[in-house]
């Protein structure tokens, strides 16, 4: 989507710390991280939120969770520590950026409730 800089993180054409790519997804650090290890989760396909997931998202939305998060989570040597996923929503929900990303935070200790 044009003007949208997830989308342009996705195709290449503004910088990031990739951590992570295959075919429908992208990971890349936080630039401005809120813990040692904050990388963001990302579908290269434009979603808005995850207020717009469609059907057609199953496939990806379980590609995320099922096998791009934990083998992040391992990648990063957050696994047996533990580490938050993040994935607000909306203006109440803090989202900034109005492309779908899911936050892994992780490397100290996080606190409850979120502000
Ligand atoms: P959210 O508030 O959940 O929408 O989170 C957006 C996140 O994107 C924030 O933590 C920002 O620091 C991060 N961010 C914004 N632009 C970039 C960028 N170009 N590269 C990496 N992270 C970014
Ligand atoms: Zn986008």
């Amino acid at each position: 989507m044009a003007d949208c800089i997830f989308c342009k993180i996705a195709a290449g054409e503004v910088p990031s710390q990739k951590v992570y790519e295959d075919d429908s997804v992208i990971a890349f650090k936080d630039l401005s991280p809120q813990a040692p290890v904050h990388v963001l989760i990302v579908p290269k396909k434009h979603i808005r939120s995850a207020a717009d997931f469609a059907a057609e998202d199953k496939e990806l939305a379980a590609h995320i969770f099922v096998d791009v998060v934990p083998k992040l989570a391992a990648d990063l040597g957050v696994t047996d520590a533990g580490f938050r996923l993040v994935l607000n929503t909306g203006d109440d929900g803090g989202q900034t950026v109005p492309h779908l990303h899911v936050h892994l935070l992780g490397g100290r200790k996080m606190t409850w409730p979120p502000g």
